[in-house]
């Protein structure tokens, strides 16, 4: 797990969230604070997300919204405090407290370790999601609201957020709509749910997949759509559950299959045939060769010819998870959806489109997700997604290079965001949105 993390912050170089030359300070008193730079940028986080929904909530929700009651900073490696009557020491965590109507961090361990790893906008984004919290009270919270509904409420609230800033109207944070939410999307990664539990369990926030859905959702479509989101239309579109009592363990974790198993090969493209059924191009692990096409690696599409060819031995590296203190790739999904990318370059190609330039390179993202969504567990394709597995093609497309995402050249398309919303695109609808969308 470390090492696909470590991955996954190397995406997050761009300096992602240059305060505004003229940044006006926040004045908001934190109790508990050492009044060191970590308190500083999270209370002028505070209170620019603050400002947003001052600005957003009238118009969309019909009343004024009111600024939580109390920030308060701790120490999660220094003496204990208590707050919303819990210990603080060796919590690394940010929470909203609905008791007192207030939102406390952890300046000794959390916040420093997300700003260093993924830049400040991390740290903004753990504090608008913690103020989504504090939205869906003065909404009118449910006590039974299931704890899932709320975090990804939470999670969409922050993506609102988020294209308020990327739109220039933050006075204080200015944010790039393209990589610069790649340390945002990278975090959504980092504090996702553990593989294999279920996502209705007590205390789920969701997998990576569904956490940066709801960023998206709230990015793309305002924050009256978060307050849509309620526990049907999630039991709907989660994969995250727990593994089913007959899944084997090859000795790559849990859900992982071989990739170069001979009968996974054949069954990978059996899902693809029958998802595709107009497309037929040859898969082949022989070297190819290709007059009109660079070859890509670890698989290639060679249009003149219509043949996609493996180099195992990279797959395999890709398909292997990452194990403690041990080099690794992300899993066998991130493989066998690598294999899936090209061979939609075919069907692209049969439907008379372009395979190169970035609209391609999107739309193979949103086909390799609609395929991704014919073998759902539970549809009794030959192979089936396991818990974890849509996780590793979102590990996939926030590293720096995606072939998921890429045209027919490697090309891949610019931003985690543009990728991840694509693949989505494609698993939630099909494949003729991707057609007609990606053009
Ligand atoms: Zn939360």
């Amino acid at each position: 797990m470390l090492r696909i993390i470590t991955a996954i912050a190397a995406v997050a170089t761009v300096v992602a969230c240059a305060q505004a030359p003229a940044a006006p300070k926040a004045d908001l008193p934190v109790s508990g604070g050492d009044g060191g730079a970590i308190d500083k940028l999270a209370a002028d986080a505070v209170a620019d997300v603050q400002a947003y929904w001052q600005e957003t909530f009238p118009s969309t929700f019909n009343g004024e919204f009111t600024p939580v009651r109390r920030l308060v900073s701790y120490d999660s490696t220094g003496p204990s405090q208590e707050f919303c009557g819990a210990k603080t020491t060796g919590v690394p965590n940010a929470f909203y407290c609905p008791t007192d109507d207030s939102i406390a961090w952890d300046r000794g361990e959390l916040l420093p370790m997300l700003s260093e790893s993924f830049g400040e906008a991390s740290v903004v984004a753990v504090l608008a999601h913690e103020i989504g919290h504090a939205v869906q009270l003065r909404l009118g919270d449910r006590p039974n609201t299931p704890t899932i509904v709320k975090e990804q409420q939470a999670d969409c609230y922050t993506g609102a957020y988020f294209r308020w800033t990327t739109d220039g109207k933050s006075r204080t944070f200015k944010l790039d709509a393209g990589q610069g939410l790649n340390p945002i999307l990278s975090t959504l990664f980092f504090i996702r749910d553990a593989v294999g539990s279920d996502f209705d369990a007590q205390g789920a926030h969701g997998s990576a997949f569904d956490r940066v859905t709801a960023f998206q959702f709230g990015f793309s479509e305002g924050p009256a759509r978060c307050a849509r989101i309620d526990i049907a239309e999630i039991s709907q579109r989660s994969t995250q559950q727990k593994f089913s009592p007959d899944e084997k363990d090859v000795g790559l974790g849990k859900g992982n299959l071989r990739v170069d198993d001979a009968q996974a090969q054949e069954q990978l493209i059996r899902t693809l045939r029958s998802a595709f059924p107009r497309s037929q191009p040859t898969v082949t692990r022989a070297r190819a060769r290709c007059a009109d096409a660079l070859l890509t690696t670890p698989v290639a599409y060679c249009p003149s010819t219509n043949v996609i060819s493996l180099s195992m031995q990279d797959l395999v590296k890709i398909g292997t998870p990452p194990r403690r203190g041990r080099e690794g790739g992300i899993g066998d999904f991130a493989a066998f959806a690598e294999i899936a990318s090209r061979y939609v370059l075919s069907v692209q190609r049969s439907a008379g489109l372009t395979i190169e330039g970035p609209a391609a390179a999107q739309r193979t993202a949103c086909l390799t997700g609609a395929w991704a969504a014919t073998i759902v567990s539970g549809s009794g394709a030959a192979l089936e997604l396991s818990p974890g597995d849509l996780d590793e093609a979102v590990a996939e497309m926030l590293a720096p290079k995606s072939l998921i995402a890429a045209d027919v050249k490697g090309a891949s398309a610019s931003s985690g965001f543009a990728r991840v919303e694509a693949f989505r695109d494609g698993f939630l609808r099909n494949a003729d949105t991707c057609l007609a969308k990606y053009r």
